[in-house]
């Protein structure tokens, strides 16, 4: 028995040795294990950031995007694409977009196999990009603001061609009529004064069209210091010219503080100047009076002319917008194109200035201009 002792203290020593043994090996193993989880949950953490911040970087787009699997299905969408579509960003994934966007046109070009091309419908353009495997990104595009200048610039060449199309059609009608008529000299002085005066609108119209394309094509205007005693006198000529032209009686007046000039275009404020000064002459029947007054950066120009409805006020400024077209043949040859305030307004927002308008019916009208406001 007395034999055993060291048997069993050895077997002790092994057996607890041993345990201290693969506990220590087991807290080693746990400490390797603790670190290697960590990496990974790191490393898993700073994929979820990245995939977080490309998805605000997607969100921030402008553009609407729908991620769609090679069945169709939404995948993700960003809050633009939600919008233009009418989709949910969160209840609507994994649902098919043929079942969400059920536009006609929609459907068709979801249908095809090829998508060069992009399709609009609604104020919305939109194009397919297949990549990977059967996968595609569709854009979607606003395009209101867009869809509005095609269709004001529609109208615009609609407009010129028909601006262009009346003196030319009275124009031929008077040639054929001299060729064709035998005619007394008197008679031939009437037309061909008719057809001088339907010569004059359109260089006028032309003339206007370019001085519009230049304002439309220089993107600041050239400043310079304007002498506005001499821009004004200018002015002033022609209105009195106008009025012999008119054959109306009319009582002018010019007030220009002296000294008063201002940096701009002198071409530009010349011509804004001057339609608001003949239009106020034009506008002004027999026996009225118009006062033009330049203070300090503000142009006034007052008349006890015709006036103008207020429902007309805002749109006076638009190209060719005309409050009484019929007045175009009483006028003749000092008929205006239709775009002088269109102008006026123009060469205004060129020169941070703004256009102030107050007019009442039979009383007459007021244009000031009002620039560094
Ligand atoms: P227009 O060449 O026909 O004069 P504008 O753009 O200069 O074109 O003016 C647009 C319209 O505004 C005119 O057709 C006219 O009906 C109205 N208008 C402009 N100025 C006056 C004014 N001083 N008095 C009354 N009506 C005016």
């Amino acid at each position: 028995m007395m034999n055993d002792w060291p048997l069993l203290v050895g077997l002790v020593v092994v057996v607890l040795t041993s345990i201290f043994w693969m506990r220590g090996r087991e807290q080693r193993l746990s400490h390797q294990f603790q670190r290697q989880l960590k990496a990974e949950r790191q490393s898993s953490n700073q994929s979820e950031q990245r995939l977080q911040a490309f998805l605000l970087a997607l969100q921030a787009s402008p553009n609407g995007l729908v991620i769609l699997d090679s069945e169709r299905r939404i995948e993700w969408c960003n809050q633009t694409a939600a919008r233009l579509l009418g989709l949910d960003a969160s209840r609507d994934i994994a649902q098919h977009i043929a079942h969400l966007v059920r536009t006609p046109q929609f459907l068709e070009y979801l249908s095809q196999e090829h998508f060069e091309n992009e399709l609009r419908f609604d104020n919305k353009a939109l194009q397919l990009h297949p990549y990977g495997l059967g996968r595609a990104l569709l854009l979607v595009r606003d395009v209101t603001d867009v869809e509005r200048a095609e269709q004001m610039r529609r109208d615009f060449v609609a407009n010129v061609s028909h601006e262009i199309r009346t003196p030319l059609t009275v124009l031929s009608g008077f040639i054929e009529t001299l060729q064709t008529l035998e005619l007394s000299t008197d008679e031939q002085k009437h037309y061909l004064q008719l057809m001088a005066t339907q010569s004059q609108r359109l260089g006028a119209l032309v003339a206007d069209l370019l001085t519009l394309s230049k304002l439309d094509a220089q993107a600041k205007p050239l400043l310079e210091r304007v002498d506005m005693q001499s821009l004004l006198l200018q002015c002033e000529r022609e209105a009195r010219a106008l009025v012999v032209t008119l054959k109306r009686e009319m009582t002018i007046t010019f007030d220009v503080a002296p000294g008063a000039d201002m940096l701009g275009s002198t071409s530009e404020l010349q011509s804004a100047f001057s339609n608001l000064i003949t239009n106020a002459v034009r506008y002004t029947p027999d026996g009225g009076t118009v006062h033009v007054q330049w203070r300090q950066d503000v142009l006034t120009v007052t008349d006890t002319g015709l006036g103008i409805a207020s429902e007309h006020l805002p749109r006076l400024t638009e190209r060719f917008y005309r409050v009484d077209k019929s007045r175009i043949r009483e006028l003749g040859e000092t008929a205006g194109t239709g775009l002088g305030l269109a102008i006026v307004k123009h060469v205004a927002q060129r020169h941070g200035a703004e256009l102030e308008i107050e007019s009442s019916i039979g009383v007459g009208s007021t244009f000031r201009l009002i620039f560094g406001k």
